[in-house]
This record gives C-alpha cells, sequence and structure tokens, in this order.
C-alpha cells in the first residue's frame, strides 16, 4: 500500500513541471540542455513533417493551451495562428528564439517570374527562419530561451545559468567540428533539396544549391537546368530530407551519376545530425 501511495505521489509529482511548447524538435533539444528535467517540452511539429505545410491539430492546441512559454521560430504557420493564440490562451507567453538575429531574405528569384496576381495568396516566408543549423546563430537562440525561462521561473536560475554556460562551450566545440570536418573541402558548392541549410551555408562559406522551387517539386525545365548545373560543377552527393519529395532528387541522382544522402533538419538529435551533414559534405566535396 505504502508503494502504491509513493508511486501515485512521484506520478503527481512528474505531472506537476510546468510544460513549454516549441515549434520543432531542435528547439526541444536547446530547451532540454539549459532546462534540464525541470519542464515537459511539448513539439509542435510531428516527426517527418514539412515545417512549410503544416496544420495544427485540436490535440496540439491543447498542449499549447496548457504551456507557460511557446518558443516560436519564425516558421509561417505560427504567423497565422500567434494572434489567435494571444485571445486565446491569455497564461500562455509566447516568445521569439530568433531576438536579436537578423534574419536573411528569403531568395525569391523565381517569385518575379510569376505574375503577381496571387502574390497575397502564396504563402512562402520572407525571411529565411532556418536559423537553427548555425551553431552559432543556436548561441544567440540559447540566450533568449535562458532569458524567458529565468524570467519565468526564477527559483531555477542558478541551474539555468550552469546549464546555458555548458551549452554555449559545446556549442562552441560543435562549431570547431564542423570547420574542421569541412577544412579540406575542393568544392564549395552542395545540392539539398529543401534550402534550409542557407545559415549553415552562410557559416562554414559554402554555396547550398536548392533543388525544389518555391516550396514544391521543380518542373522538368528546372531540373534540366539542375542537370546541367550539377554535370558542370561535377557534384557527386544529392541531398534529401525526411518528410519532403524525394522523386526530383532521385531523377538528378540518376542522371547525373550522384548519390543520394539523407539528412534531418529537423532531428532532436541535433549535434549528430549537424556533425553527420558535414561528415557526409567533407566525403563527396
Ligand atoms: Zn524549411
Amino acid at each position: 500500500m505504502k508503494k502504491i501511495i509513493l508511486l501515485c505521489f512521484s506520478f503527481l509529482i512528474l505531472q506537476a513541471k510546468p510544460l513549454i511548447s516549441v515549434s520543432i524538435a531542435p528547439q526541444a533539444f536547446f530547451v532540454k540542455k539549459i532546462a534540464a528535467n525541470t519542464l515537459n517540452i511539448n513539439i509542435i511539429l510531428p516527426p517527418n513533417s514539412n515545417e512549410h505545410n503544416f496544420e495544427f491539430k485540436p490535440s496540439t492546441m491543447k498542449d499549447l493551451e496548457k504551456s507557460d512559454i511557446y518558443f516560436t521560430i519564425g516558421l509561417e504557420f505560427e504567423k497565422i495562428f500567434i494572434d489567435k493564440f494571444k485571445q486565446n490562451f491569455p497564461k500562455l507567453q509566447v516568445v521569439n528564439i530568433q531576438k536579436n538575429i537578423t534574419l536573411l531574405e528569403t531568395d525569391n528569384e523565381h517569385e518575379h517570374l510569376h505574375d503577381h496576381s496571387h502574390k497575397h495568396e502564396h504563402s512562402h516566408e520572407h525571411f529565411d527562419p532556418h536559423t537553427w543549423l548555425d551553431p552559432i546563430l543556436v548561441q544567440t537562440m540559447a540566450l533568449n530561451i535562458y532569458n524567458a525561462l529565468i524570467q519565468k521561473y526564477p527559483q531555477n536560475k542558478n541551474l539555468y545559468k550552469q546549464n546555458l554556460d555548458q551549452f554555449l562551450i559545446e556549442l562552441n566545440d560543435l562549431n570547431f567540428q564542423i570547420v574542421s570536418k569541412l577544412k579540406k573541402l575542393k568544392n564549395k558548392e552542395f545540392v539539398v533539396y529543401h534550402p534550409s541549410w542557407t545559415y549553415f551555408a552562410r557559416r562554414y562559406n559554402l554555396i547550398q544549391i536548392p533543388v525544389e522551387i518555391l516550396g514544391k517539386e521543380p518542373k522538368s525545365k528546372d531540373l534540366q537546368k539542375l542537370i546541367a548545373l550539377i554535370k558542370n560543377k561535377n557534384i557527386k552527393i544529392i541531398f534529401v530530407q525526411n518528410g519532403f519529395p524525394e522523386n526530383a532528387a532521385k531523377t538528378l541522382a540518376k542522371e547525373c551519376n550522384a548519390k543520394i544522402y539523407k539528412i534531418d533538419h529537423l532531428s532532436y538529435d541535433w549535434e549528430n545530425e549537424l556533425l553527420k551533414t558535414a561528415e557526409a559534405l567533407s566525403q563527396n566535396l
């Protein structure tokens, strides 16, 4: 009986942990680094989803409503719903995890080719949100997480400060590891289906060539151009991503005699995923 009571009691303690929400799994990894086991984290984007083409489910709303904080990361679905959240969930504090980061404008070179009559309907971001793939920008985001958490849970300030300092060191180390992996690259250009590696490419002096055009698979005319480009640059690897279409990339790989390599820019195993990607680049460019 004692055991059962104890079990119930510990269950209550587990339940009593505050809940916070994030949009994508890498953010959960960052929050966990600082908060350790003091919080429960609700990830809004389900595994293997496309972060630009996602609609909220009622169950997601429930967990969001129970959250103290929601860390946003500049994704389109956040912008669509944020006013509703603020109205309906007065307890929920919305915190922009990208505060103090200058976002790059998305490459809208293709946008000008279209007629502008549908301009207000398309849902592409004007700013590139993928800051989470640059370890140095993640340092700024870690600081933003820390500041929000110590305001909300001042009783944990010492723990959070310790964890923040440790995480900042780890991020520096990770940056150096990636730099050293990429040091001997001959070819700076790489091909990836969804252009989520813009900030990573900028940090490590690489050039990202996207396969996707305005969030869609390329048409055959665009594919022909890409085939010519990839052959010309002698690129031997094409990155594809979980949750995104692979047909165009497969066609390219076949036509150009290149390898397909799967990466996951939305992985919770964020640090290893960056290292794995850097390793794949270093062996194939
Ligand atoms: Zn993306």
